[in-house]
């Protein structure tokens, strides 16, 4: 029988992503929904590490499964690193990200190339019924742009603007976007800890 491993997120296109990813893998991947849990969980921690930990180990106790969970957003340094861990609660979490991101390009109106350096941070944690906390990490470098460009992609994509590929993040297509973005690469950096720890 395959092992059974839970991705906490109720994000479709992030639980088909980890499919593609650990496809090779026994691991019979599960949503949270498939497995039962259907609870918010209450994010409250500092850092993205925090986040993830705090949702995989939450449902590892729930469920007693294997768990990964993963907490992501976007840090401006011109902005002192917000939205961070409030990436998808600023300005409100129903405002549309055409407004958020209108206003992010308003606060850095006239802020030279240099100053507009920002990344995307994606942290995967994995909680084990044996009390193991695993984490990986993945960082995606860029600016934030003079404007709000692409079609693919969601959330701040638009106005991320990366130097190496001369295009928008929201202009890439979705592999290219999986090899270069930090989620592939926290969600790779994983599989590696995964196969290390004989978890894989
Ligand atoms: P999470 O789903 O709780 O990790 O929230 C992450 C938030 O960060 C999202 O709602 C977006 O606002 C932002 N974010 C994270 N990754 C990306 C990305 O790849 N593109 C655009 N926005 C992202």
């Amino acid at each position: 029988m395959k092992k059974k491993l839970i991705f906490a997120t109720g994000n479709a296109d992030k639980l088909k992503e980890i499919r593609m990813i650990l496809s090779h893998s026994d691991l019979e991947i599960i949503s949270m929904k498939e497995a039962g849990v259907t609870d918010d969980i209450v994010e409250d921690g500092e850092t993205f590490e925090e986040n993830a930990v705090i949702k995989a180990r939450t449902i590892m106790e729930r469920t007693g499964e294997i768990v990964l969970a993963d907490d992501s957003g976007l840090e401006i340094d011109y902005l002192n690193k917000a939205p961070g861990v409030y990436s998808a609660r600023y300005m409100g979490k129903d405002t549309s990200y055409e407004i958020k991101n209108a206003a992010i390009l308003a606060k850095l109106a006239g802020v030279p190339d240099e100053e507009r350096t920002a990344r995307f941070v994606c942290v995967i944690a994995c909680a084990v019924p044996d009390g193991r906390i695993l984490t990986s990490r993945g960082v995606m470098e860029g600016r934030i742009g003079y404007e709000s460009r692409g079609e693919n992609g969601f959330g701040y994509d638009p106005i991320f603007y990366l130097p190496a590929c001369g295009c928008y993040s929201a202009e890439l297509a979705p592999e290219r976007k999986n090899e270069l973005s930090h989620r592939g690469k926290a969600l790779r950096g994983m599989r590696s800890i995964l196969a290390e720890q004989g978890i894989l």
